[in-house]
């Protein structure tokens, strides 16, 4: 569904370059749930935006059920990521002015769903994250966790086949980081949505079909579950 070829991105600031990912290569099964892991500056949120087509990689390629994204015009490339990409922003990026509601219809407004219908599916969605009776309140009225999970009901309004999520549990604390490590791994496995997400959260690896391990750019490893040399009891026992 997701396939990653030989992507390289250097970003180039006046004479100084930076050099974020060095030839990735990465093919993510339907209904998968990914865990990327890799220390701060290794370039997980980079290769996010590659894969969300928020920004172009200096080489290599991205598809998307086959389709090669940089082809795509801004319209197609737009209804790519209205439609078939929900995106979890570390820091939520929900806009202040509007309640939960509102920002959770708003992505189905850009669809061009009718109003009383993006309500409805909009109060459905926050009663998902458990957020129904606060639909009337804007995010600074809410906790942080709260706002991540009305991120995470936004993300979900037109009903993406893939859910990027960059860091959806950095900001929580330990227990709502659990709710939503649950609720991202029940939409993969009730509805069959694949999900992406970078973390730093070792309880991430509990419930990920497979890790991969990106280190300076680079993928390091990749395991499958079963094969996991670690586990959130045994962190820190091996290193390699
Ligand atoms: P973290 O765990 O801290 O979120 P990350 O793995 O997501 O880290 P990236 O944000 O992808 O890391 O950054 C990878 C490297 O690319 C870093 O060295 C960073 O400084 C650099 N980088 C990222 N975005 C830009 C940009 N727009 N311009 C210049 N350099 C950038
Ligand atoms: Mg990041």
């Amino acid at each position: 569904i997701v396939r990653v070829a030989g992507v390289a991105k250097t970003f180039t600031m006046g004479s100084q370059e930076v050099t974020a990912l060095r030839g990735v290569d990465l093919t993510i099964r339907a209904g998968e749930y990914l865990s990327i892991m890799g220390p701060s500056g290794s370039g997980k949120s980079t290769l996010f935006n590659m894969i969300g087509g928020l920004d172009k990689p200096s080489s290599g390629k991205v598809f998307i059920d086959e389709v090669d994204i940089a082809q795509l015009d801004a319209y197609e490339l737009a209804w790519l990521r209205n439609r078939k990409i929900g995106y979890i922003f570390q820091t939520f990026n929900l806009i202040q002015v509007m309640t939960a509601l509102e920002n959770v219809t708003l992505p189905m407004t850009f669809a061009g769903v009718p109003q009383d219908e993006a309500t409805e599916k909009g109060l459905e969605l926050l009663g998902l994250v458990g957020l129904r009776e606060r639909h009337a309140h804007k995010p600074q009225e809410l906790s942080g966790g709260q706002q991540q999970r009305v991120a995470i009901a936004r993300s979900l309004a037109n009903t993406p086949s893939i859910i990027l999520a960059d860091e959806p549990t950095g900001n929580l604390d330990l227990t709502t980081g659990e709710e939503i490590i649950a609720l991202l791994k029940r939409l993969s496995s009730e509805r069959g949505v694949t999900v992406i997400s970078a973390t730093h959260d070792y309880k991430m690896l509990n419930v990920s079909d497979r890790v991969v391990w990106i280190r300076d750019g680079r993928i390091d490893k990749i395991e499958e579950r079963d094969q996991l040399h670690i586990s959130v009891g045994t962190i820190g026992a091996k290193e390699d």
